[in-house]
């Protein structure tokens, strides 16, 4: 549920009814809004039978949560979160934010000559896998921490911040000393021990969607990493399993619009895997920045048919400055900007 607190609320009453609270058993996480203070409580909610928490000073309000993922909800929290990425870099807010990079991290120099191009074409994060999630345990695994090392020494040099995948649960100490951002791949969706350790830690994490995943399924792994703490939290949606078989995966444009709707954590479009072809990329870039999305992930390698991984679906550098300056044009036409 949620108590919606008086404006004139005092620190007192506050703390009066979060001991209540957690003498009933139930968890709180304050939000603090422009307009209002609100507390989104997790836990049994028949506890407000016996004692209704809307008698106590202060409260103005409250509202049981209907949808199935809470924290997450817009009922929840009604403006957008804005993840503060770095000092002057902010998620969520007018400003799309684009991250490219290799599928897989490869050497330290095709790092960093791609690190370099997608710099100067206007990204701000550098992507890069070092623990690959393959089909085929016979295909290229990733460098591991060797990889890592590369990424956070070539991200320093270009001013760029870094994300890369964490896939165990015992990697996440290990990653996290070496980028600014962890990503959880579409197949590990609903690992909800690798959600909870990466909701205990403080670091940025971008949720991939599952591959056949529904959107509520979706928010309901996203739950996980809030509820265990972290709210730095961005959705990336990047295809799902249909039964057209002309692109790798098919794009959902509408979970844009469903997870603005329904969620305010920023939303970010991952056109590369959603297509699976490089020529349609950009097509689906342009589309999703239209669509009102907070940031795109792009796949750009400097010789993709040399590419350990997912070659056919990376754009070259020059194609890459190609979409950076389509999104831009696009940005301002709905009011933000790249
Ligand atoms: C990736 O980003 O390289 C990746 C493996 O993506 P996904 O988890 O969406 O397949
Ligand atoms: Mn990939």
């Amino acid at each position: 549920m949620i108590v919606v607190l008086r404006p004139d609320a005092t620190q007192a009453q506050v703390d009066h009814i979060l001991e209540k609270a957690s003498q009933l058993g139930l968890k709180p996480h304050i939000s603090r809004g422009v307009q209002k203070t609100i507390i989104g409580f997790i836990g049994p909610e028949d506890v407000l039978r016996v004692t209704p928490l809307d008698i106590f000073p202060g409260v103005e309000q409250v509202i049981p949560v209907l949808s199935p993922y809470k924290l997450v909800s817009r009922e929840f929290k009604s403006e957008n979160s804005i993840i503060n990425l770095s000092g002057d870099i902010q998620l969520g807010a007018q400003r799309i934010i684009v991250m490219a990079g290799p599928c897989s991290i490869e050497s330290y120099d095709r790092l960093r000559s791609i690190a370099q191009q997608v710099k100067s074409a206007g990204a701000t994060v550098l992507r890069g896998g070092a623990f690959k999630p393959r089909t085929s345990p016979y295909d290229f695994q990733g460098l591991g921490e060797e990889g890592l090392k590369y990424m956070k020494a070539i991200g320093e040099e270009f001013g760029l911040l870094t994300i890369t995948e964490v896939m165990d649960p015992r990697d996440v100490e290990l990653v996290s000393r070496y980028v600014d951002i962890l990503q959880i791949g579409a197949r590990n969706m609903q690992n909800y021990t690798l959600l909870n350790e990466v909701g205990q830690s403080s670091k940025v994490v971008m949720l991939k969607r599952g591959l056949s995943a529904t959107i509520k399924e979706w928010l309901m792994s996203a739950e996980y990493i809030l509820s265990n703490g972290n709210f730095n939290v961005m959705l990336c949606e990047r295809g799902i399993r249909t039964y057209e078989t002309a692109t790798r995966n098919t794009l959902d444009i509408n979970a844009v619009g469903v997870v603005k709707e329904k969620s305010h954590l920023p939303v970010i479009v991952d056109p590369s895997h959603s297509t699976g072809r490089w020529g349609l990329v950009r097509p689906a870039a342009r589309a999703s920045v239209a669509a009102g999305c907070d940031g795109l992930i792009v796949e750009v390698h400097d010789a993709p048919e040399e590419a350990y991984s997912d070659g056919s679906q990376s754009l070259l550098p020059e194609n890459f400055e190609g979409l950076m300056a389509e999104v831009r044009t696009i940005a301002t036409a709905i009011g933000r900007e790249v």
